[in-house]
């Protein structure tokens, strides 16, 4: 029988970075994942200030440097023709963000894990937990598929959307959310270099999306209305092109008979972003990540929630909370006023409100540096939408 102070299911963004601080602090610490790293996942892997600031506090920025050339990268959104761009409020010295495949920083994400001491078991899947996770039953364990025990008097499930930790809790799930955008992925390389990553929607449900990315690789994404992922490939292959010729002023379709594209496409549909909460934490057991809360990608906060709640966890669970008794209400606190805001993002403009409240933003400077500044959580969505500017902004 294996016994760990922690079992922590799923190696990405939450799990090894909540693995890899615990082990720091001297915990015997098992990161568990089904997949073996390195390992893609479906992301349009946007990074904000904020989270470089993280990643450098805690020694992983530079190793993502030391791999990777890596591209500083500035927002510029043209919605319905109105653009917002500029560079976020510096947050620990960063004003920009970045773009890095999942296959990339993932890996880098388990290493400096492992470089803190964590175990691991890669390659199989947790399929069982050990005790009720109920009063008086804690959590105590999980069992992997070839029916291995591992025993930890804490379970830190960090396995993603579908978490199959919460599952076998039979957590429930509370104030779903639906988007209307669904998207078509593909990566490119030698398209030229710039430190924009740009997205624009029209006003005929068409989306794009430009992330330039690490090593020369960009990701650029389309989006419509579901039907955009049905029908055959070449119906996808069709909706994909004609996305990525839609916006003239913004990106030069030219460009890409120079380039290579070095995928297929990714399909998106809008079902794979349906959001939802779950209860944080209960006896012997925490959720982190996707795993407790996902909110839509539009607003692209997903990595940063989850290595921010991860850090949360660890610090708690090591120092003066070890016992999570705080981090259920502090991630509703943290959650609470992104997750509409994310749904947004996630649905198309309604016309007619939609044009005088882009027009009343991209005109005020102030007003457009707090809509930048939410995306690193240093402004939340109502320090944008007061009502002194929504009056202004609406009546016209
Ligand atoms: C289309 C799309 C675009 C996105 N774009 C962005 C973006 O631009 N920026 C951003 O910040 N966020 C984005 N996100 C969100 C982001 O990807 C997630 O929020 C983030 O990956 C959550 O990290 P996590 O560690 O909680 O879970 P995940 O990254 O989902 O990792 C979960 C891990 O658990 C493992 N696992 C699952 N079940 C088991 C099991 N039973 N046993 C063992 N292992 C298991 C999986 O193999 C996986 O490795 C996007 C999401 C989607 C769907």
């Amino acid at each position: 029988m294996k016994t760990y102070d922690a079992v922590v299911v799923g190696a990405r963004c939450g799990g090894s970075v909540v693995a890899g601080k615990l082990a720091r602090e001297g915990w015997n610490v098992l990161l568990v994942d089904k997949a073996r790293f390195p390992s893609d996942t479906v992301s349009t892997h946007a990074m904000f200030a904020n989270t470089l600031a993280r990643f450098d506090a805690l020694g992983i920025l530079e190793r993502l440097y030391d791999r990777h050339q890596i591209p500083r990268l500035f927002p510029r959104w043209r919605i319905l023709e109105h653009e917002l761009s500029g560079s976020y409020t510096a947050v620990g010295g960063y004003t920009y963000g970045i773009s890095v495949r999942r296959i990339a920083l993932d890996s880098v994400l388990v290493d400096w894990a492992i470089d803190g001491g964590v175990k691991t078991s890669f390659g199989e899947r947790v399929q069982g937990l050990i005790g009720s996770g109920a009063d008086g039953d804690p959590l105590r364990g999980v069992i992997l598929e070839g029916g291995e025990e591992i025993h930890a008097p804490w379970v830190i499930g960090a396995d993603g959307r579908a978490s199959t930790v919460a599952s076998l809790l039979n957590l429930e799930k509370t104030k779903p959310m639906t988007g209307e955008m669904a998207y078509l992925f593909a990566y490119w390389r030698g398209l030229p270099q710039e430190e924009v990553s740009s997205i624009d929607v029209n006003y005929s449900q068409q989306a794009l999306m430009h992330n330039p990315g690490e090593d020369g690789i960009d990701l650029l994404s389309v989006g419509g209305p579901p039907e955009i992922t049905r029908g055959s490939t070449a119906d996808r292959e069709k909706a994909y092109a004609a996305r990525l010729h839609a916006f003239p002023e913004s990106f030069d379709a030219g460009h890409l008979d120079k380039a290579e594209r070095i995928s297929d496409l990714i399909v998106v549909p809008e079902t794979m972003m349906r959001g939802f909460f779950r209860r944080a934490t209960g006896p012997g057991w925490v959720l982190v990540g996707d795993a407790g809360h996902f909110k839509h990608p539009g607003t692209a906060q997903g990595i940063s929630d989850a290595v921010e709640q991860a850090i949360y966890v660890a610090d708690a669970m090591a120092g003066d909370d070890p016992e999570l008794e705080g981090f259920h209400e502090w991630r509703q606190e943290r959650s609470s006023g992104h997750y509409e805001w994310s749904f947004i993002y996630g649905s198309w403009p309604v016309l007619g409100m939609a044009e005088p409240f882009l027009s009343g933003l991209a005109a005020d400077s102030e007003a457009r540096q707090d809509w930048l500044d939410t995306f690193t959580r240093i402004k939340g969505p109502s320090d944008v939408t007061t009502p002194e500017r929504l009056g202004k902004w609406l009546s016209g």
